[in-house]
């Protein structure tokens, strides 16, 4: 490709073949080079079939360091967001706005424990099923949910919204370190069971959050 001449059209043929290459300097991009920025500078389409992990530069894990993942999305979000290229080409103001928009997601995706599992279960070709999945719970369970709820429905104290609540972080924490531990095995139908229930105590956190701002409005 003539350096210089490409067009953004160019890109989405380029992003097909085994080989896409700049827009701007028309350099091949190797899979290994950095996702966003050419070497020569300029911001570059959003790269085909990449996961949310691997927009990171991040392995396939359910154990991941949050902390550092929030800086860097934080440290991308800059590099990427639109209000930087107002004064570019429209193909630059586009593909930031795409870039932008793909690293929201992932980071979205990837921050939480429970979208995260989700994520993995996806790429490992047996997400969650709503309908089937929700259909074999163990009545024990159930119960347990149901009492939870019930007892938050019936709560008149932010005292006892708190006992709650403290029992839920518990059982969340729980959750997540044996989530962890069956990815860590290899033991996806055990994750995913255990992601199932985890789905459960978050939508109870929800409501916990719910109540304690409804208390804080009044
Ligand atoms: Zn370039």
């Amino acid at each position: 490709m003539t350096p210089g001449l490409s067009s953004a059209a160019d890109i989405h043929s380029d992003a097909a073949s085994s080989s896409p290459s700049c827009w701007k300097c028309g350099n091949t991009i190797h899979p290994s080079d950095e996702i966003f920025f050419c070497k020569c500078g300029v911001i570059m389409a959003p790269r085909p079939n990449m996961d949310h992990f691997q927009l990171f530069n991040l392995e396939k894990s359910f154990n991941l360091n949050e902390e550092s993942l929030s800086q860097k999305f934080k440290d991308l979000q800059r590099q990427l967001h639109p209000d930087k290229f107002t004064q570019k080409s429209e193909t630059e103001q586009q593909y930031s706005a795409d870039q932008s928009s793909q690293v929201n997601k992932a980071y979205t995706t990837l921050i939480k424990p429970l979208s995260r599992g989700l994520y993995l279960l996806e790429l490992s070709g047996d997400p969650i099923d709503e309908t089937t999945d929700n259909t074999n719970l163990d009545p024990d369970f159930l119960m347990e949910i149901m009492e939870i709820n019930e007892d938050l429905a019936e709560t008149d104290s932010m005292e006892k919204v708190n006992a709650i609540r403290k029992r839920n972080q518990q059982v969340l924490q729980r959750l997540t370190t044996d989530i962890s531990m069956a990815f860590d095995k290899g033991d996806i139908s055990e994750a995913r069971k255990l992601l199932i229930h985890l789905k459960y105590y978050d939508n109870i956190a929800g409501k916990i959050k719910e109540l304690e701002r409804k208390e804080f409005e009044d």
